[in-house]
């Protein structure tokens, strides 16, 4: 049987070329005691490793739930969860550079729309409709393209990408061994896993 419990408790933050990260993540249609630990869970995870968003699709959890706090740190700024998210209403262009817990050591500049208007759930149940701009509408571009399956490095220039290479191509090299030891579970596996998580949320 799943053990859910098990699984929130070995939760960490997935590294590109995780299949997972590939993954359409689906709505979540009930929350529950254990939803709420594994949201706890990707604070820590986020605030652990220093960054400004998280989504689930980063954990291996196939769901349309991302988190965000533009500080990065724990007691500072505001801390959100979105869930079930849709963002709307594109306005204006703005370029800085970006990186990925899930890419570390990879940065790269992404053009994103500078205001967005996002509509989702919070944690309490409550629809949130809100207008964001500046940093905040970036993260959570950035985030919602996870759980579309989007990378960032997918949205930089084919120039800006070579620049890359070797940093991407040393991440493969490391997936890749790692999954032939053990220390990440064959594709069939974790597939079976994704399947357990979205029969139980969606
Ligand atoms: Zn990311």
């Amino acid at each position: 049987m799943f053990d859910i419990a098990a699984e929130i408790e070995k939760l960490s933050i997935v590294l590109y070329p995780h299949p997972s990260l590939r993954h359409q993540a689906k709505a979540i249609r009930r929350v529950d005691v254990e939803l709420r630990n594994i949201i706890a869970r990707m604070f820590d995870l986020m605030y652990e490793h220093r960054g400004v968003g998280l989504a689930a699709t980063q954990v291996n959890i196939p769901l349309r739930l991302f988190i965000v706090n533009p500080s990065g740190r724990r007691g500072e700024g505001q801390e959100s969860v979105f869930i079930n998210p849709v963002v709307s209403r594109p306005r204006g262009n703005d370029e800085d550079e970006e990186g990925c817990l899930s890419l570390p050591g990879i940065y790269g500049n992404v053009v994103r729309s500078k205001t967005i208007r996002v509509n989702a759930y919070d944690l309490t149940g409550k629809e949130v409709d809100q207008e964001f701009t500046g940093f905040e509408a970036r993260i959570i571009q950035h985030e919602t393209d996870h759980l579309n399956g989007m990378l960032f490095i997918d949205r930089l220039s084919e120039g800006a990408l070579r620049e890359l290479e070797d940093g991407i191509s040393e991440l493969v090299v490391d997936f890749e061994s790692r999954q032939r030891t053990g220390a990440i579970p064959a594709n069939e596996s974790l597939a079976k896993r994704l399947g357990d998580l979205e029969s139980r949320y969606c």
